[in-house]
């Protein structure tokens, strides 16, 4: 293993390069480049469609895979799609599973938060966090019973009056995961004989609800037999005789009580689940926190609509050791069957509100894809600044609420005041109190005063409303790039072992990385693809030179809400060229930016420019006017790129001083004139094609770690095999990431002209100067950068995913506008 835990993994490269036939070190596609611009902008073909200027009206594949979409997935019953925006419509009538039983441990996670339980339930979002792997370890034991349970037909006759037609044990008896109560041998004369069985799967149609019960203890009452000598339990036979085994397996001859039908009705059953955690510390005694009230009630609930007789549950905390007993009373049953229904109701949609500054997101696992107070902060700002200009119906400043928040009304009556809903929106956060600004000045699309782009926090909130950040500044996870040709990747118990010429060169932990990018001719197993699909880490495939070929992935693709949304506003022309603005707006800010920072003496007249240029883009009136605001910034940019350059002294002086060895080195320097691509004729082209392929590897990954199809883009054209979505989001990090890598290359002589080969007009990295890149590139993706909205630090990589997520909720309407990241 590689000891540095900052650099990805690489073995040592081969000398080998390959320059493919479409072009060495070539991102799949740049929307818009310096030599487009200017050399050929009146011949190329425009990205939107000409007619409609629409990007997404322009390609037949495009209609062709909306056809698809449309086929495969019932079309939702939204009518006025656009109006809906800011409302959260994601999931509303759009086959939300709201016939499916809910389990119980969802309405667990109903309790403690029910947008928790709307990711969960409804969108089939999860993240594995320390407290559920621990969890999931505790129930490892009890998940390995068979779930067998006694019957309670006989109780079941019993209670005939109440119609119970309606529902039927689904577990059956069998002697099978039936385990004597421990210490069983040793009880007492006239007490209870008791069975544990394990995961008791069983569910009530009427309720509307399943649960996976840990552990159900069938307890029998001792009576007295008057008629023997011996005392008798109530199975008729002698204490320590295990008859209720016998009779679950139909093996024991029925006794005087079975025979006037009454052994059933003394049977009491007790689920008993298992926690990780420590109960709650109540006045008297210790508690059940509500979540695991409502999970071990509806258990009892469920198994009482089964024809068992149940009085109380109970959970083992594991942390504590203890028993802590819940009974079943009549309060606690109407507190569980209104949060039932509530529950039902919040399935269809929309999405609830998320909570407000909680302690409950700290430990929740799903903080980093819910962003509580990332999505209030914006959704408040853009509501404040729609509000101070005057308003518009169906944003959420006139809702005047939270998007879904309305819909949230709190339960009562509450169970003994131990309920507790997501809060609802205080007052003073109201969108109309929260308005800043006298709304006079001339708005930009983006709600601001023409010139001011980066949103602000309400000032009156500014302390106490700042986003909290809950989730790691960086991953603990590495990716893996492997560019030496012959290589071969095998797997053992989850192992990857990198093979040379049949000899190990590296183990890594499949579990330890984020993505592995293999480059170019390298073998992988088919068991190694298989375990890294397991563990949901993606493979990417390149050329040699760089070309970004495709990615395997497991089964990711979860959220089809999200991909409905995505595919119904791709068609929306507005709606694309609202985000196409803010894509652009964010590539020049950027830019302009860094040629502040990096430029030698930074021109003026370009600074200036380029500030009116991202102006412009916000303000452009169609897709066509965008492509034009772009191409005159990226010329204007890349005019200055070369003084970004600082090789220092060693570079002015001629090849065969500075140790140039081979003839053809000598033609190499960073001398930077143009752009140029397919392939890129110099040393900074080359690098510069496969920084921007790197990166629309990870914006691409991104995208799909969110749930988008990355193909279906609002800005870039869709193609095929083209990931139009990553090339979206690619325009704001170009500068940060992938420039800004390749001119720390050069200035910090990590690459030098030495390290670059020439195949015909194609200039590549040699393969050690390649490797030295790739760390260079990972470095800076996972250097921390202070969030310029939330204020808290992230990494890059970690930023770009934030801003997929953001782009996620403002197709679902949570928050009305996508805000590109600006670096100040
Ligand atoms: S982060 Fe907070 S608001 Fe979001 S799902 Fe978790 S508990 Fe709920």
């Amino acid at each position: 293993m590689n000891p540095d835990s900052s650099l990805p993994q690489l073995p040592e490269s081969g000398q080998g390069v390959r320059v493919p036939g479409r072009g060495a070190a070539n991102p799949p596609a740049e929307p818009r480049t310096f030599s487009q611009s200017l050399g050929d902008a009146g011949t190329s073909r425009p990205r939107p469609d000409e007619a409609t200027g629409n990007p997404a009206h322009a390609d037949p594949v495009f209609e062709q895979a909306l056809e698809i979409l449309r086929r495969e997935i019932p079309a939702p019953a939204a009518q006025g799609a656009s109006e809906d925006v800011g409302k959260g419509t994601a999931g509303r009538d759009a086959g939300a599973p709201r016939d499916e039983p809910i389990p119980a441990r969802m309405l667990n996670e109903f309790v403690y938060c029910r947008r928790l339980f709307y990711y969960e339930f409804v969108e089939g979002v999860f993240v594995e966090s320390a407290d559920t792997l621990r969890g999931a370890a505790i129930h490892q034991r009890v998940d390995t019973g068979s779930g067998a349970l006694p019957a309670a037909k006989r109780r079941a006759e019993a209670a005939k009056p109440k119609a119970e037609g309606e529902t039927t044990p689904s577990a059956g008896p069998t002697d099978k995961g039936l385990l004597p109560l421990p210490g069983g041998e040793g009880r007492g004369e006239g007490e209870p004989e008791t069975i544990h069985s394990r995961s008791v799967q069983m569910g009530s149609e009427r309720l509307g609800v399943v649960a996976k019960m840990d552990l159900v203890e069938v307890r029998a009452e001792a009576v007295k037999d008057t008629s023997g000598a011996h005392p008798r339990t109530l199975s008729g036979l002698p204490s320590g005789v295990t008859r209720l085994r016998l009779a679950m397996a139909g093996q024991a001859r029925p006794t005087l009580r079975e025979e006037t039908g009454d052994l059933f009705t003394a049977l009491e059953v007790c689920p008993v689940d298992y926690k990780a955690g420590a109960p709650r510390e109540g006045q008297e005694a210790n508690e059940l926190w509500d979540t695991d009230k409502m999970q071990l009630g509806l258990q009892a609930l469920i198994l009482r609509e089964n024809g068992y007789t149940c009085s109380e549950g109970i959970i083992y905390y594991r942390a504590t050791k203890q028993r802590v007993r819940l009974s079943i009373t009549p309060e606690l049953q109407s507190w569980i069957l209104e949060n039932v229904a509530e529950a039902k109701r919040v399935v269809t949609g929309p999405i609830p509100a998320p909570l407000v500054n909680s302690p409950k997101c700290v430990r929740c696992s799903l903080a980093p894809v819910c962003l509580p107070d990332e999505t209030r902060m914006l959704a408040r700002t853009v509501a404040g600044r729609t509000s101070a200009a005057g308003g518009s119906p169906g944003t959420p400043a006139s809702a005047g609420s939270f998007p879904g928040e309305s819909a949230a009304a709190p339960l009562g009556p509450p169970l003994v005041g131990r309920v507790t809903p997501c809060a609802p929106l205080d007052p003073a956060e109201s969108p109309a109190a929260l308005a800043p600004g006298t709304g006079a000045h001339p708005r930009t699309l983006s709600g601001l005063p023409s010139g001011v782009t980066r949103p602000t926090r309400p000032p009156a909130l500014e302390e106490e409303q700042a986003p909290r950040r809950l989730m790691a500044a960086r991953d603990d996870t590495r990716p893996l790039y492997l560019n030496t040709p012959g290589l071969r990747v095998g797997c053992s118990e989850e192992v990857l072992q990198i093979k040379d010429k049949g000899k190990v060169v590296e183990e890594v932990r499949a579990r330890d990385l984020s993505h592995v990018a293999l480059f170019g001719n390298i073998q992988i197993s088919t068991q190694a693809v298989q375990s890294l699909c397991e563990l949901e880490v993606p493979i990417t495939y390149f050329s040699m030179g760089g070309w970004f070929y495709g990615i395997t992935r497991g089964h990711g693709l979860k959220n089809v809400f999200l991909r409905i949304e995505q595919f119904r506003l791709a068609r929306e022309e507005g709606r694309c060229l609202a985000l196409a603005r803010q894509f652009v707006h964010g590539k020049i800010r950027n830019h302009r930016t860094l040629l502040m920072r990096n430029h030698l003496e930074p021109p003026e007249p370009t600074i200036l420019k380029l500030k009116r240029a991202s102006e412009d883009a916000l303000e452009a009136a169609s897709a066509q006017e965008l492509l034009g605001v772009e191409g005159a910034a990226a010329s204007l940019y890349f005019q200055q790129f070369s003084g970004m350059i600082k090789t220092g002294d060693d570079l002015a002086l001629p090849a065969e001083q500075r140790g140039a060895t081979d003839a053809s080195q000598l033609a190499f320097n960073f001398n930077f004139a143009n752009r140029n691509r397919r392939p890129p004729t110099d040393p900074v082209n080359a690098m510069l094609s496969l920084a921007y392929s790197m990166l629309t590897k990870d914006c691409t990954l991104a995208a799909l770690a969110v749930g988008f199809d990355p193909y279906i883009g609002f800005y870039h054209q869709p193609r095929f095999g083209r990931p139009a979505l990553g090339l979206d989001l690619m325009e704001e990090f170009r500068p940060l990431v992938a420039e800004s890598t390749v001119l720390s290359c050069i200035n910090n002589r990590v690459v030098t002209e030495k390290d670059f080969v020439r195949a015909g007009q194609a200039v590549n990295l040699s393969a050690p100067g390649r490797k030295r890149f790739f760390q260079m590139y990972e470095q800076r993706m996972s250097s921390l950068i202070t969030h310029p909205l939330f204020d808290y630090k992230v990494s890059y990589r970690r930023a770009l995913e934030l801003q997929a997520r953001l782009l996620a909720k403002a197709l679902t309407g949570e928050i009305a506008e996508y805000v590109p990241l600006l670096t100040r």
